[in-house]
């Protein structure tokens, strides 16, 4: 009962205004309180309309069904009284309503839907908003005395907050004094505001104290020294010096590993910021210690390239082997028993690593990257490699390009401590951005020919269909047919290449080394060069149907240029007629290069799914709350849990009693929905 009362309306309509139908005024909606003095049915092009007349002591009117609903006609009886809602037109002079809604019966029920200002409720399975209006009102009757008043009373007060039954009340059936229609559709009530603040405050209690619980479990903890000491060596035998923002992060890191409590770290770092090098010197001082360690990425070319990375940047200084879906049986199995034995490496691979025949004998730090992209219990899964008996648990990195809004960092990434890499390193040219329509394509294509025949490189990219889909035969033959364009038409004097998704492992390797060798000068993609792709030499990144992309998706992939010495452009492609919202936000990406004002604005625009991986569909358990619209809310809550942990940490006080009951009653039910590493 007191989870359907959860189901909040998502609108209020003002109907508080019943009106007569000589008052009624063409376009605007209204009610009206009248009687039927008589139907009939209209044939008219196969089908029938329904007609009723309708009197009140002022005037009549028709009231007309293009499909009627099953057993109107039988209620439409002459002298039936009704309150009717619509949104009266002019029909050869007359006033006339289409479809409205009808509310019959004893007057105690009907003014649950006019009279008033009314709640809307999604309609779900069948079941409409007058049904749940119903619902709702015999819900609130029966149970609203009986709701428990979770929040303590003080942190009520500090807000002027109401209690739990007032504000439920208030949300369901609004009265005339709990504010105007405006307040309410904006969900800025003070009813709104208690119920927001609840359930921030709840999750914020949850996120802080799993985070306070994991700091109580046990890790391997690394030798400072000689943690270090590895550290150092990789560091120095670097091709380039660590920026300021990448040693503070390397330090960072280090003081977790050599601690007796799991890390539980997020390094956040734009496009190309260096966190890859950052993950390889901890795992270097974790091989140094004798610890095994897994780095998980998300694509098989990401896994790849990170392998290629560790024999650039530190030779056969780091042991490490790779494991993808493609690793032969006999490799895999000689790897395992690597694994098994104990040998101190780093295994570096995709989903592959999850696999329940993997099994480390001391795996002693995780990392994933790029760790958006994969789903909770993948993360989960990883994590749970390392589980060495006596709950001893791994350390944990998970890294992300895909710079995550401060809201969300507090909430779902709560109980993670967070590592911020802004400083790119030096080098780094700004990426100018163009939004091409049409028309100008050919001006591209002539500034892009300019690049490559100075020796640049180009990258030319499609976008799936939906994420959700693998990536389909049509996106694939958009890609294939584009690239042959490319190579026949427009850029017939440089070589033109293709790589997807369904392409061999090998077939995509080699695809990717002659592009980064320089033997190939326009790569045609499909999303796959999304994350890590690195070559320095291209210049270009055009994307095709941009407006199909989300904002930080399309930031990831202009961070693929701009990484050498040249001047970079970036060419977004869009339709012709683009929707006013989509053209503000591409435009967005014109403006700035700030991942982090992409992604605020990207959080605005598409809801927290993005950032929370997008396997978990539907982001944060709020019903009610926003993680923009009501961040101030969010502090406030955070705060003050804060303060409620500090000063009652077992929620041993009377006035936190009924806080207390809740987690009891709840807690581990609410606390495994929001699991998030
Ligand atoms: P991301 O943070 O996007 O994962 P990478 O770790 O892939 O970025 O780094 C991007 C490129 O920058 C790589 O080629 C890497 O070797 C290089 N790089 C990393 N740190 C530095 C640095 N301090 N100076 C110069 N180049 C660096
Ligand atoms: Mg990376």
């Amino acid at each position: 009962m007191a989870d359907l009362l959860r189901f909040f309306p998502r609108a209020y309509e003002d109907r508080s205004r019943v009106t007569t139908i000589s008052a009624l005024q063409e376009g605007v909606k209204a009610t009206i309180h009248a009687r039927i003095t008589s139907k009939r049915k209209i044939p008219a092009r196969g089908r029938t309309i329904l007609e009723a007349r309708v009197a009140d002591s002022s005037g009549a009117m028709s009231l007309k069904w293009f499909y009627a609903p099953r057993g109107l006609e039988e209620k439409l009886r002459d002298g039936a009284e009704a309150r009717i809602t619509g949104t009266p037109r002019l029909f050869m002079g007359r006033p006339e309503m289409a479809h409205p809604e009808l509310s019959w019966g004893p007057v105690d029920v009907d003014t649950l839907d006019v009279g008033r200002v009314i709640p809307i409720y999604t309609e779900l399975e069948g079941v409409s908003t007058r049904v749940f209006r119903r619902i709702l009102w015999n819900a609130l009757g029966s149970h609203s005395k009986h709701l428990s008043e979770d929040i303590p009373k003080r942190f009520l007060d500090k807000y002027g907050l109401p209690g739990i039954e007032e504000a439920m009340r208030t949300l369901h059936f609004p009265s005339e004094t709990s504010g105007d229609l405006k307040l309410l559709s904006e969900f800025n009530t003070r009813a709104h505001h208690r119920l927001i603040y609840e359930e921030f405050f709840k999750f914020e209690y949850l996120v802080l104290t799993s985070r306070m619980r994991l700091e109580r479990e046990r890790a391997v903890a690394l030798d400072e020294s000689l943690a270090k000491g590895a550290s150092e060596v990789l560091i120095k035998g670097l091709p380039f010096a660590l920026t300021g923002d990448q040693n503070k992060a390397v330090l960072e890191i280090l003081g977790d590993l050599t601690k007796p409590h799991p890390m539980n770290r997020l390094i956040q770092g734009d496009v190309g910021a260096g966190k890859t090098a950052v993950a390889l010197i901890a795992v270097g001082a974790t091989l140094a210690a004798g610890g095994q360690a897994a780095l998980m990425a998300p694509t098989e070319i990401l896994a790849e390239q990170h392998f290629q990375s560790i024999k650039r940047l530190f030779g056969d200084k780091l042991s490490a082997a790779i494991l993808t879906g493609k690793t032969g049986a006999l490799e895999r199995r000689v790897l395992l028993s690597r694994l098994l034995s104990g040998e101190p490496l780093v295994l570096i691979g995709t989903h592959a690593l999850i696999e329940s025949d993997v099994i480390f004998k001391n795996l002693v730090l995780v990392i994933i990257d790029e760790q958006q992209r994969f789903g909770v219990e993948q993360r989960r899964a990883l994590r749970e490699k390392g589980a060495l008996g006596e709950r001893v648990q791994p350390h944990l990195l998970v890294m992300s390009a895909t710079p995550i809004p401060r809201t969300l960092a507090l909430t779902a990434y709560g109980d993670l401590s967070v590592t911020l890499i802004r400083e790119m390193p030096p080098g780094r040219k700004p990426v100018r951005t163009h939004v091409v329509r049409d028309e100008r394509r050919a001006r591209a294509y002539d500034r892009i020919t300019q690049e490559l025949r100075s020796g640049r490189q180009a990258y030319f990219v499609f976008p799936l269909v939906s994420e959700s889909e693998a990536e389909g035969f049509t996106e694939l033959k958009a890609a294939s047919v584009e690239a042959e364009r490319l190579a026949q038409e427009v850029f017939k004097e440089f070589k033109v290449a293709l790589l997807h998704g369904q392409m061999k492992p090998q077939e995509k390797a080699l695809a990717m080394e002659e592009f980064r060798v320089g033997r190939t000068h326009v790569l045609v993609s499909t999303t796959v060069i999304e994350v890590g792709v690195d070559n320095p030499n291209a210049t270009v990144m055009a994307v095709e149907h941009a407006e199909r992309f989300g904002l930080s998706q399309l930031h990831q992939l202009r961070g693929r240029v701009g990484r050498g010495s040249h001047e970079s452009l970036c060419f977004l492609f869009v339709a012709r007629y683009l929707g006013e919202q989509s053209a503000l936000r591409i435009e967005a990406l014109e403006r700035t290069q700030d991942g982090f004002a992409i992604a605020e604005a990207d959080l605005e625009i598409r809801g927290p799914g993005e950032f929370l991986g997008t396997k978990q569909a539907g982001g944060l358990p709020f019903r009610l709350a926003h993680l923009v619209r009501d961040q101030d809310w969010l502090f406030k809550a955070r705060d003050d849990v804060m303060e409620l942990l500090r000063e009652d940490p077992d929620l041993n006080k009377f006035e936190n009693r009924q806080f207390s009951e809740f987690l009891a009653r709840e807690g581990a039910h609410q606390m495994e929905r929001l699991k998030t590493s």
